[in-house]
C-alpha cells in the first residue's frame, strides 16, 4: 500500500475509533516506557507490545545504540534526559533484534570501510567485541552484548543512576526475535 493510501485506509477506518484517545492526549502525553530500539523496518514496538498511542516514548536508531554520555550524540542524549527528568518514565528498555544489520556490520567492521560513518556510528559499541570469544561467537551473542553495552551506558546518565537507585526506573535488556514473535528478556 502506498504511503498515501495507507492514511487515508486510517483516517476512514480506524481513526474513528481512536478519536477519543487522541482528543485525550492533546492533553498531553505521560508515557511509563521509554524503548530505545533498532531502525529496522522489521521491529514494530507497538505492534510487538500492543501498546497504544501515548504509552511509549521512542528512540530508534541503527543498531539501537546509546552512546555514553557528554560524548556529542546530543539526539540521543536530550532524547533519553527530555524522557528521564521531565516525563519521568518509570522504565527504560533497550530492545535489540535477532538479525540486526548494525551488529552484523559491528561484527565485521572492516566490511564497513566504504561506509565510514556506519563504521563509525556502531563502532560506539565496539566493546562488544572485547567480550565476545572470537572465533566461536554467533550473531546473536554480539546482539546480546550490544544491548547489554546500552544499558551500562544509560547508567552513566546522573538522571538514569539516580532514579535507578531511588527506585524510580527500571532498566530493561530486552532481544526480538521478529520471526518467531518470541522476546528474550536478558538478566
Ligand atoms: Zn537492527
Amino acid at each position: 500500500m502506498t504511503l498515501s493510501a495507507g492514511i487515508e485506509k486510517f483516517n476512514s477506518e480506524r481513526f474513528p475509533a481512536m478519536e477519543e484517545k487522541f482528543r485525550e492526549l492533546e492533553k498531553g502525553q505521560s508515557p511509563e516506557t521509554l524503548f530505545i530500539t533498532c531502525s529496522d523496518s522489521r521491529i514494530d514496538p507497538s505492534l510487538m507490545t500492543q501498546t497504544e498511542p501515548g504509552e511509549l516514548f521512542v528512540i530508534r536508531n541503527a543498531g539501537n545504540i546509546v552512546p555514553k554520555p557528554g560524548t556529542g550524540e546530543l539526539s540521543v542524549e536530550a532524547t533519553i534526559l527530555y524522557a528521564i527528568d521531565v516525563l519521568k518514565v518509570k522504565r527504560v528498555v533497550v530492545c535489540g533484534h535477532s538479525h540486526c544489520g548494525a551488529v552484523t556490520g559491528l561484527m565485521n567492521l572492516d566490511s564497513l570501510n566504504e561506509l565510514p560513518e556506519i563504521k563509525a556510528w556502531v563502532g560506539k559499541s565496539a566493546e562488544v567485541l572485547d567480550r565476545l570469544e572470537s572465533d566461536t561467537s554467533t550473531l546473536n551473542d554480539g546482539i546480546k552484548e550490544n544491548v547489554k553495552l546500552q544499558l551500562e551506558h544509560l547508567l552513566e546518565f546522573p538522571s538514569v543512576s539516580k532514579a535507578v537507585a531511588a527506585n524510580e526506573l527500571e532498566l530493561e535488556g530486552w532481544v526480538y526475535h521478529f520471526e518467531s514473535g518470541r522476546v528474550e528478556f536478558l538478566d
